[in-house]
């Protein structure tokens, strides 16, 4: 009998609309050619306030590929919505019907409540295998601060950076000026701040001036607790993707450009507006080290199953900085994670064949 694999997609997160992108590619895959032999999908999508819908609605935003909007009135003795999230989780425990059926877990949920640790943290108590990192490699993965002190101790090479909190910034006006002081002393201008926790680059600015520090500032703790700046620096940006589980292997390297200031959230998902270059316009040796660099740091963090492993290439003098990983990077037919496995002889269809049998075998470890 064939497989049934929950695809758990949407979230609450700003990339919400990203993951119901990646979430259609990936259902396309797996209904198609000899995955849909072997697989059967059961799609749950989670709405922006965290209700999770199962039956019907899941199949309507797969093909639309627009957001569902929570209705104004959800109906608690509708079987597929369950009204408040802590009630929601118990019933997820006590298995409902369409949890109950599934085999495998394919979460492909990007940033906060998805890409966290928090989703696997609740997919591991279900004792059900499921597609990626566990709640380690996922916190890791997730959190700037914590994953930079991971690759710090593994030895991998980075920019320059300075942690600090929401406290720091908000609570306490003494100590703003001294902190915004320190960062200028330590990391100069151009520095980058970003909340802790996020991706597609949203809430991150590029900061010239005191000034501009303090509203990024302000402004990041909007979104984080904890906020990193990092000294900017100039540079090719190159990703490399990784696939395995204690085995990982590592894919051809991968460029991107763009003309914009940095690789902003509008630069990211405006069509035309960035482009992939696979392989890299890079020297072999160069390439080499970044492979070496990105399966260091699948390490450093616990990954599982795939990542995506972000560069810097200093061009003038051969450096190679790590920026971050992304333990479940964006997954539509055209993005970088896919297209790169694609260019390393690896389709898109067999790729989420074997992210599948990778959550399965890393269940059901054998020695
Ligand atoms: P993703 O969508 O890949 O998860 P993210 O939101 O985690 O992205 P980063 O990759 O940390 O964000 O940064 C976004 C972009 O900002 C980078 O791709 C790069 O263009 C620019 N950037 C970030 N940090 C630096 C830096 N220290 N120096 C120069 N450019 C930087
Ligand atoms: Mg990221
Ligand atoms: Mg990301
Ligand atoms: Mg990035």
């Amino acid at each position: 009998s064939k497989l049934r694999v929950g695809l758990l997609f949407g979230g609450r997160s700003g990339e919400h609309e990203v993951s119901i992108n990646s979430a259609r590619a990936i259902a396309t895959a797996l209904s198609a050619g000899e995955n849909a032999s072997k697989y059967e999908i059961l799609p749950f999508y989670i709405q922006k306030n965290g209700r999770w819908l199962a039956g019907e609605a899941p199949q309507t935003v797969l093909k639309s590929g627009v957001p569902l909007l929570e209705s104004s009135s959800p109906s608690a003795t509708d079987n597929n919505i369950v009204s408040n999230p802590q009630q929601q989780t118990l019933e997820r425990w006590q298995s409902p019907s369409q949890v109950a059926e599934v085999d495998v877990w394919f979460p492909i949920l990007h940033g906060p409540n998805g890409e966290d640790g928090t989703i696997q943290g609740l997919l591991t108590l279900m004792q059900i295998p499921f597609v990626g990192s566990s709640v380690l490699g996922s916190a890791l993965g997730m959190d700037k601060i914590a994953m930079k002190m991971a690759f710090a101790q593994a030895g991998i090479p980075q920019v320059k950076y300075k942690a600090v909190t929401r406290a720091q910034i908000w609570s306490n006006p003494c100590i703003f000026p001294k902190l915004c002081d320190e960062i200028e002393a330590d990391l100069g201008y151009p520095c980058f701040v970003k909340p802790a926790n996020l991706g597609s680059s949203v809430g991150i600015s590029k900061v010239r001036s005191r000034q501009e520090l303090e509203n990024a500032l302000d402004n990041a703790a909007q979104y984080d607790r904890r906020i990193i700046v990092e000294a900017g620096v100039v540079a090719r940006e190159v990703e490399c993707a990784v696939l395995g589980n204690d085995q990982p292997q590592a894919s051809v390297v991968g460029e991107i450009t763009f003309d914009s200031d940095f690789y902003d959230y509008e630069t990211k998902y405006t069509q035309g507006k960035a482009d992939l270059l696979i392989p890299a316009a890079i020297p072999n040796d160069i390439s080499s080290k970044i492979q070496d660099m990105a399966l260091q740091a699948f390490a450093a963090v616990d990954a599982a199953g795939l990542a995506r492993v972000d560069f810097f290439y200093l061009e003038a003098t051969g450096e190679v900085l790590i920026n971050e990983i992304n333990t479940l990077p964006g997954f539509t037919a055209t993005s970088m994670y896919p297209q790169l496995w694609a260019h390393s002889g690896i389709p898109f269809p067999e790729l989420v064949d074997k992210l599948v049998q990778l959550a399965i075998e890393r269940h059901n470890p054998s020695h």
